[in-house]
């Protein structure tokens, strides 16, 4: 998506929750204990994917989209669907958004990433344009002068 930045990216963190389980630190049941709200916005929110959950391996995951932020007013804390949030980027300047990923067969759930999109994203390619304001300042100070100054310059060299 065009205005996403400050990706903040979990896989490390999910790599170390699943090390825990293998040595037995934490048990499914600490892990696999997704809401039935959650699941229910995997069911009618979710994006489905092609990765296999790591702990049964007998479903692919389900990324669900949660946004946050305060111009979303009463709509802060819902899950999207992936095709709803380029959407929301360009009406609204910035929210956040959550990826978790669910099981929806043993309820294993993990954030992926988070990451902010809208409209403010847009504003840091405008201001590589800004080149061509600069020009518009030089040429308000020399009125008319321009190219008739340099003309001279080069001919006295
Ligand atoms: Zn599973």
């Amino acid at each position: 998506m065009r205005t996403q930045r400050q990706v903040v990216d979990y896989s490390l963190r999910k790599r170390a929750v699943l090390r825990e389980l293998l040595a037995g630190q934490v048990g499914t049941y600490d892990v696999c204990d997704a809401s039935p709200y959650l699941k229910n916005a995997a069911r009618f929110h979710g994006e489905p994917t092609e990765e296999r959950c790591p702990i049964c391996r007998s479903e692919n995951l389900t990324h669900v989209h949660y946004i946050y932020g305060d111009e979303l007013k009463q709509s802060a804390g819902q899950a999207r669907t992936l095709a709803e949030l380029p959407v929301l980027a360009m009406t609204l300047r910035e929210f956040q958004v959550f990826v978790v990923e669910v099981c929806l067969g043993c309820s294993w759930n993990h954030l992926v990433e988070q990451f902010l999109l809208g409209r403010d994203g847009l504003a840091g390619g405008a201001e590589n344009g800004s080149d061509q304001g600069a020009a518009d300042a030089s040429a308000a100070t020399a009125p008319g002068a321009g190219p008739a100054v340099r003309r001279r310059r080069e001919a006295q060299r």
